[in-house]
């Protein structure tokens, strides 16, 4: 069987219409009033939207029921679906911590109830019979303050064991104003040590040239190939790698057809760009890894091979695979033992016998 790695999924996107709208009915009568009808908001929830701010706003009606009482709820039906039926080895989830924390309570009180949130989150992704390694990403966001960012950046440097790095979120118009703010934190982060990651270069407004040096990875980048080659020499030398979300250009009208993603595979396998295959928002796109993959490749978008290397990649930039090797060659070292322990006992039994 193989195992794969999902390097970018966020906490709010990552809610299956059928399982949000049942909480809803469960447990929302005011949503559930909204919504009465199943398939009206599925097609609500996953329908294409016209621009990268329109689709964020879905994300606000998800967040709106993750805090710290429901995130349980949600976080164990993530994890059984990405294990039954998607195969995952490896998560990093990815969310503001803030936009979870208890509305009415002061900015203060808030950033303080973040730490339970990260503990919130920890604990309930760890399901015995679904085991899965798992680790968080925390984003800063556009619309918080420079003070509510940096606190994020410190409580991911402060609990290294649960996050594995920061991002930065929130709709890349919203970036020119607050540029040197994030070259700060991002800066500042890199100083205590924390792993980095940022939705950068996803549309042709989120060009940001100045934010590239201190990223490890970049969330999307595909305007990098297909905007500004003349980058990825330098993305290749810092070995950054590219989380590419397939269905999301659908979704936010930054493409409007899956084959242009051609050009962004072949232009960085030509320029040794390593790409990761990710989800984004796998419930609200109602699409998981699986799917991903086949759709790039029924589509000829990249073959079989080179599917291979990006999944390779996903396990080779993940930021707290515990292992120097991706799980199918962990199963083939395993296959291996077998094979071995086999022929010395059948050699045993030959030498042995009369
Ligand atoms: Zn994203």
């Amino acid at each position: 069987m193989a195992l794969y790695a999902d390097l970018h999924r966020h906490l709010g996107g990552s809610v299956v219409p059928r399982i949000l709208w049942r909480y809803f009915q469960r447990h929302n009568p005011d949503l559930a009033q909204q919504y009465p009808d199943y398939s009206e908001f599925e097609e609500f929830y996953t329908r294409e939207r016209n621009t990268l701010d329109e689709y964020l706003e879905l994300h606000t009606l998800v967040e709106s029921v993750q805090n710290i009482d429901t995130l349980p709820y949600f976080i164990y039906r993530l994890i059984r679906g990405a294990y039954i039926f998607e195969n995952l080895a490896y998560l990093e989830i990815r969310y503001t911590p803030y936009l979870r924390t208890n509305p009415t309570l002061s900015e203060n009180q808030r950033i303080e109830q973040m730490r339970a949130i990260v503990e919130v989150v920890d604990k309930a992704s760890k399901v015995n019979e679904y085991p899965i390694i798992t680790s968080q990403i925390l984003c800063m966001h556009t619309r918080l303050s420079y003070d509510i960012n940096r606190a994020i950046v410190d409580l991911a440097a402060d609990n290294k064991h649960q996050i594995c790095a920061i991002d930065v979120a929130g709709g890349d118009k919203l970036y020119e104003d607050k540029i040197d703010e994030f070259v700060k934190l991002y800066q500042y982060a890199r100083s205590r040590g924390i792993k980095t990651t940022g939705h950068l270069f996803e549309t042709p407004y989120g060009s940001y040239p100045e934010l590239l040096p201190y990223l490890m990875r970049i969330g999307h980048g595909i305007q990098i190939p297909l905007q500004h080659p003349e980058l990825l020499t330098e993305v290749a030398s810092l070995n950054q790698c590219l989380e590419i979300c397939p269905t999301t250009y659908l979704k936010t009208g930054t493409l409007d057809d899956l084959k242009q993603l051609k050009i962004v595979f072949d232009r960085c396998f030509e320029a040794g760009v390593d790409m990761a295959i990710c989800t984004d928002n796998a419930g609200l796109h109602n699409v998981r890894l699986p799917f991903e993959y086949e759709n790039l490749l029924t589509q000829d978008i990249i073959d079989f091979g080179q599917l291979q290397t990006c999944q390779d990649a996903s396990f080779r930039h993940a930021f707290a695979w515990p292992y120097s090797q991706p799980p199918s060659a962990l199963l083939v070292g395993l296959l291996e033992e077998r094979e071995n322990t086999k022929h010395s006992i059948s050699h045993r039994q030959k030498t042995l016998s009369p």
